[in-house]
């Protein structure tokens, strides 16, 4: 096993561990000093590197970009296909085997999710439905079809950023996810955001925004601002990203008045993204 698959492996179990109540580990005072040190280092690496760096002209990062005389940002080509074999590796070797739940018994398929694995931009729903179910696709049915036209509206392609769901099985009649659900399967969409590290994620609906931003505020109480999501897990540790939860298509099908609300919130992450808005 390669140094990268031990360390996604690790995280993974530890994040697995912190939904199941798990709040600290055992650690010698020595082992604390080395992993503070080297904490340390790599944030002075980060802070330097081509990820501090603002590009706001594409939302791919693997799209040429222009940024006048400044240092040119290298090709991400190979941290692209990094990201991609580490998404089809947990897709293959976890998640299409997954029997974690009782939703194993009910799917037809599981349904990963897809997209740009360097995508600065992950949408996040709440589990697939039947066409989802049936293709293995997230996204696909008429609130796939929502969610196209709304990032089609930010400017952008499906093949530009990546889509998925808390859940990755279909919940028998498309009810909610259970808390049993969301606990067993959630390490794999935190897993998928650790690899991508977006630059911005939007949680469609209520049981994405409360299982990512892990609170039991209500989506209208939380949509319309910004929220931290950490990618290690850990508040204050690592890379900060910011979350905008906002409503998910398939409620907004049955309650189109509210369209406008969520046109809000994507312009404030167009904004952000450096993205033209266009003016209606
Ligand atoms: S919903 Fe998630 S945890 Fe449950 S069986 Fe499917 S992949 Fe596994």
């Amino acid at each position: 096993m390669e140094a990268i698959e031990i360390i996604a492996t690790i995280r993974q179990f530890l994040r697995t561990e912190r939904q199941f109540g798990l709040q600290s580990l055992p650690i010698a005072p020595e082992e604390m000093a080395r992993a503070m040190l080297l904490a340390k280092s790599k944030r002075a690496v980060d802070a330097s590197g081509p990820r501090a760096q603002t590009v706001v002209s594409a939302v791919t990062r693997s799209t040429p970009a222009t940024l006048g005389s400044g240092p040119s940002v290298p090709p991400s080509g190979s941290s692209a296909s990094t990201k991609q074999q580490r998404l089809a590796k947990l897709d293959e070797q976890q998640v299409r085997g997954c029997t974690k739940c009782a939703l194993s018994t009910t799917r037809t398929q599981t349904v990963f999710g897809q997209g740009n694995p360097d995508a600065r931009l992950v949408f996040v729903g709440e589990a697939p439905g039947f066409e989802e179910d049936k293709k293995g696709l997230a996204f696909v049915g008429r609130a796939g079809q929502l969610l196209t036209d709304m990032i089609k509206a930010m400017g952008l392609t499906r093949e530009e950023v990546f889509i998925c769901n808390v859940l990755k099985c279909r919940p028998p009649g498309n009810r909610d996810p259970l808390a049993d659900e969301i606990i067993a399967c959630s390490p794999y969409l935190l897993e998928q955001l650790s690899v991508i590290e977006p630059e911005v994620i939007i949680a469609l609906g209520a049981p994405a925004s409360k299982t990512l931003l892990r609170t039991a505020q209500s989506i209208g109480r939380l949509r319309g601002r910004f929220h931290d999501y950490w990618i290690s897990g850990a508040e204050g540790v690592g890379p900060r990203v910011p979350l905008m939860p906002t409503y998910h298509p398939a409620y907004l099908l049955r309650n189109p008045a509210d369209k406008r609300k969520t046109w809000e919130d994507l312009k404030m992450v167009m904004q952000l993204l450096g993205l033209k808005i266009p003016q209606r």
